[in-house]
């Protein structure tokens, strides 16, 4: 990880023997349901905690969900550059621990970003070999219905989140994988079948491969 000219970091794929994943959603796609499903069944992957500054909602466990933090900390933590990247949304801000990414990377463990598409994008910049993945609703309409049954917001939080959702969705395009959430079962094998991809890419196989390859080269 070397230092960037505005102050942020830079990761060479090399430098990492995990892959990075970031999943990026709309509220109400089911993005968190499929992370939740994916990092009890998959053990190789490990969720980078993010600080944010905004409350805990009901259920949320801290340094699990999040690591929740103050503004004046946050800022402390951003101005020793702790974080690869930050965003303010909705108002709150959000910033992934630098340390987390580097480490658990380096460790050889798939790391599983959930970031807004700023973020995502950022991390495409800073760590070229990151492979953003987006969970799209079936259509418009699909996704009003959810946010509506969800039953946790009322009809204006619903008219905010869809037009929320408007500018999330339109940068989906420059994702690497668009996974297409209209049935579940099928959403999560697309998921995994994107991590099991990722895995065997030539470049992530390179220790393993040029191992075998040096037996190969030795006459028996
Ligand atoms: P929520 O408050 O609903 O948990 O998250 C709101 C949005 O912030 C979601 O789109 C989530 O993906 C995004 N988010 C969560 N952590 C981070 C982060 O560290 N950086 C960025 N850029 N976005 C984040």
């Amino acid at each position: 990880m070397t230092a960037a000219a505005d102050g942020s970091f830079v990761v060479s794929a090399g430098a990492l023997r995990g892959s990075v994943f970031v999943i990026s959603a709309p509220s109400g796609a089911g993005k968190t349901t499929l992370c939740k499903r994916l990092l009890q069944e998959d053990r190789a992957v490990e969720f980078s905690v993010s600080f944010t500054t905004r409350p805990a909602r009901a259920g949320e466990r801290e340094g699990v969900d999040y690591h929740f933090v103050d503004r004046a900390d946050f800022e402390r933590r951003r101005e020793r550059g702790e974080f690869v990247e930050w965003a303010l949304v909705g108002g709150h801000l959000y910033g992934t621990s630098a340390t987390a990414v580097k480490e658990g990377a380096a460790r050889g463990r798939d790391i599983l970003l959930d970031l807004d598409t700023q973020g995502a994008l950022n991390i495409r910049r800073l760590i070229p070999g990151a492979v953003l993945i987006f969970i799209l609703p079936p259509g418009r309409m699909a996704l009003k219905e959810r946010l509506e049954k969800r039953g946790s917001d009322g009809p204006e939080d619903v008219a905010r989140r869809l037009g929320l959702a408007r500018g999330e969705v339109e940068k989906s395009p420059a994702y690497d994988y668009v996974i297409i959430n209209d049935d579940f079962d099928t959403a999560y094998r697309q998921l995994r079948a994107v991590l099991e991809a990722a895995r065997c890419r030539t470049e992530r196989q390179r220790p393993r491969l040029e191992a075998i390859l040096r037996e190969f080269s030795v006459d028996t």
